[in-house]
């Protein structure tokens, strides 16, 4: 329920913010085009079915935690505070790069009508688009919640943290707008962080931009798309023409 709830919350004050009223990042969207209405209904009701994968996997581990597997902890002072922080990190690193690999496989021949397809019929991405999978792919990226809780000791606040994270941040990837700072790619460190222009060129050229929160993995292994930081770069500075051409009319 909690899953349910968290999801369709963020996805429609995101849909009702970027795409009903008028916001601060009008100038910003990355494609010209726009999603039909038709994309939307769809998209929801396969987030209506990943949830339900995503909640069947919440609750096995549930069932199988009470009778003490996994390695959940209640009480924070047992860890501490750091490691209660790290661990939220960790868990997102981890993910990172296990969406890397498992995004590459679905891309193969043998993989992509089964498991990705559905996500990539949204060329134009919205906030409905976060969660738009199949059961299959569902089922692969609601794996991580059980992975992670198998490698090392995890609070259930930790994971609740985490597990919002997640969502806001691939509802704004999804968003079809760019949020982020001109500057972040001139940062030799920030630069790293993952773009909402980033993963929209993935859904409109599917051969690059594999990555999940951060660019290392497509990086290191060369599936960075050529031209994204030049459109980065076209659709941030957008802002900056703008208001130079408003300080321009101001002094006339
Ligand atoms: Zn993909
Ligand atoms: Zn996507």
């Amino acid at each position: 329920m909690i899953d349910f709830l968290r999801y369709f919350v963020f996805a429609s004050i995101a849909f009702i913010t970027l795409y009903i009223w008028k916001h601060p990042f009008q100038h910003r969207k990355i494609q010209s085009k726009n999603a039909k209405s038709s994309q939307f209904r769809k998209e929801f009701l396969y987030s209506v079915s990943s949830v339900i994968v995503y909640t069947t996997i919440t609750l096995i581990v549930l069932v199988f935690r009470k009778y003490g597997y996994f390695k959940f902890y209640d009480r924070i002072e047992d860890y501490g505070w750091d490691y209660f922080l790290l661990s939220i990190f960790l868990i997102l690193v981890i993910q990172d790069f296990y969406f890397y690999w498992t995004h590459r496989l679905m891309h193969t021949r043998l993989f992509f009508k089964a498991f990705h397809k559905i996500h990539h019929e949204s060329i134009t991405p919205s906030p409905w688009t976060a969660y738009s999978f199949s059961p299959w792919e569902a089922l692969i990226h609601g794996m991580i919640m059980p992975i992670v809780v198998s490698l090392f000791p995890v609070h259930t606040f930790a994971l609740l943290i985490f597990m919002t994270f997640q969502i806001i941040r691939n509802v704004l990837g999804h968003s079809g707008y760019e949020m982020f700072p001109s500057w972040l790619l001139t940062n030799r460190i920030l630069k790293y962080i993952n773009t909402n222009t980033n993963h929209d060129m993935h859904h409109q050229y599917f051969r690059y931009n594999f990555g999940l929160y951060f660019t290392i993995w497509d990086e290191i292994f060369g599936t960075i798309h050529p031209d994204y930081e030049e459109t980065y770069k076209k659709i941030t500075e957008r802002e900056s023409q703008i208001i130079q051409e408003e300080v321009e009319i101001g002094s006339n």
